[in-house]
């Protein structure tokens, strides 16, 4: 979905206000009655031309068949409003290009003052499921207001309260710098996903360094539960050779984890399936792509259990849980992203339960590029030039 940041300097405070309104009414109800955005803006003035002004740009939408006249907040409006948020508070100064399209996210470029990058994720949950996934569509329609806006927002939470907890204790993930309802503001890791890597140095340590992070997220208590050639960005340094020339020429891979919406407890009733479908997603990726395949079978949710509080490293699933992003929310998120199939990125098939096959190859190139087309409308589309960004929309002006 597009971000047209464009109209955000043109709203007036009373815009804003009336925005705020509508997003506060629809914690309470589908269709904000206009009435109630009246009220809870408190423009004394009357809002009908606020209303019109946000309606118009496609922030706010009316609702026709509704009992009674009013509104509902779009994914736009609520754009708006986070965006509002980072502007207010120095996060975002500027929005530039687009550079990733999930299933159920959306990916920006952004800047602060300074014109440091940084990366916008906006989480749209629902834009799937009421596009394609007929059968889910009552299922969100019996739901309460705004379920996309909420799940949204618990995935924002979800995964940004995750990159915080793996950042401090020593994972290689972007740092966590800001969130705002279904939206976070991470570092930009200036790096390609794996997946765009067509050959490598040395498979078998990237390969080892990969599982060795698994069984330190296992070491911490969690499962990243979609462990792919998508989520693990390769960060390639070079360092030169030295002036004696004994030793040559070096390029080291460092690999960065992202993506956390969807990462489990190693106590998951399914923990064995997490796990185990991570470890064949990196065992998969490897023997297709770098014609890599370990001597070794597993690992195993039972030995990674066993790593559990290792060298008095603490749970991170029971921090998280505590730490704002509650039980209860794990609990809602999870039921509707099983629910809508939203359930790893890499592996189509996966969250219908499909285990795919690890041997029989002829097939191996339609196998590739089936893989490759359906890959396409998940898959990001990486702009030629994160620094050439003449898209780039200043909104940090007051
Ligand atoms: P989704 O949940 O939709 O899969 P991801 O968090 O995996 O979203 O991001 C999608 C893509 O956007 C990634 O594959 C990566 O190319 C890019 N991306 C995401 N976060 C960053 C980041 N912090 N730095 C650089 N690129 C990123
Ligand atoms: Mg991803």
């Amino acid at each position: 979905m597009r971000l047209d940041t464009k109209h955000m300097r043109y709203l007036t405070v009373e815009d804003w206000r009336c925005l705020t309104a509508v997003e506060t009414g629809s914690k309470n109800h589908e269709v904000v009655p206009t009435p109630l955005i009246a009220q809870l803006s408190g423009l004394r003035g009357g809002v009908h031309k606020n209303i019109s002004a946000l309606a118009k740009v496609g922030l706010i939408a009316r609702l026709k068949n509704a009992k009674y006249d009013g509104y509902r907040l779009t994914y736009g409006g609520l754009d708006y409003l986070s965006l509002n948020t980072y502007r207010k508070r120095k996060d975002v100064y500027s929005v530039g290009n687009q550079i990733g399209v999930g299933k159920e996210s959306d990916i920006f470029v952004v800047a602060d003052e300074q014109g440091v990058q940084r990366v916008l994720k906006i989480h749209r949950l629902g834009r799937i499921s009421f596009r394609t996934v007929k059968a889910n569509r009552d299922y969100l329609k019996n739901r309460s207001s705004g379920s996309w806006m909420y799940m949204s927002r618990l995935a924002a939470l979800k995964e940004y309260t995750f990159m915080q907890v793996l950042r401090e204790n020593g994972f290689p993930v972007p740092e966590p710098l800001a969130q705002s309802r279904h939206t976070i503001v991470m570092s930009l890791i200036d790096a390609f996903p794996m997946r765009q890597i067509s050959s490598v140095p040395d498979p078998a340590s990237l390969y080892a360094e990969l599982i060795a992070m698994i069984m330190r997220l296992a070491q911490f208590g969690l499962i990243h539960g979609d462990f792919n050639e998508f989520n693990i960005l390769i960060k390639e340094e070079t360092t030169p050779a030295s002036a004696d020339e004994k030793e040559p020429e070096k390029l080291t891979l460092t690999p960065i984890l992202i993506d956390f919406p969807q990462m489990v407890s190693i106590d998951h009733a399914n923990a064995e399936y997490y796990f185990d479908r991570d470890v064949n997603c990196i065992k998969r990726f490897f023997q297709r792509r770098f014609h890599f395949t370990s001597d070794e079978k597993g690992p195993y949710l039972s030995e990674a259990k066993r790593l559990v509080g290792k060298d008095g490293s603490v749970r991170l699933d029971v921090a998280v849980s505590a730490s704002g992003f509650s039980k209860k929310m794990a609990k809602e998120l999870e039921a509707y992203m099983k629910e809508v199939g939203v359930d790893g990125d890499g592996d189509p098939n996966a969250a219908r339960g499909d285990e795919e096959d690890d041997s029989g190859n002829e097939d191996e190139e339609a196998e590739e590029s089936e893989e490759d087309s359906e890959a396409k409308q998940l898959e990001v589309t990486q702009v030629e030039s994160i620094q050439n960004d003449e898209n780039r929309v200043i909104i940090g002006k007051d």
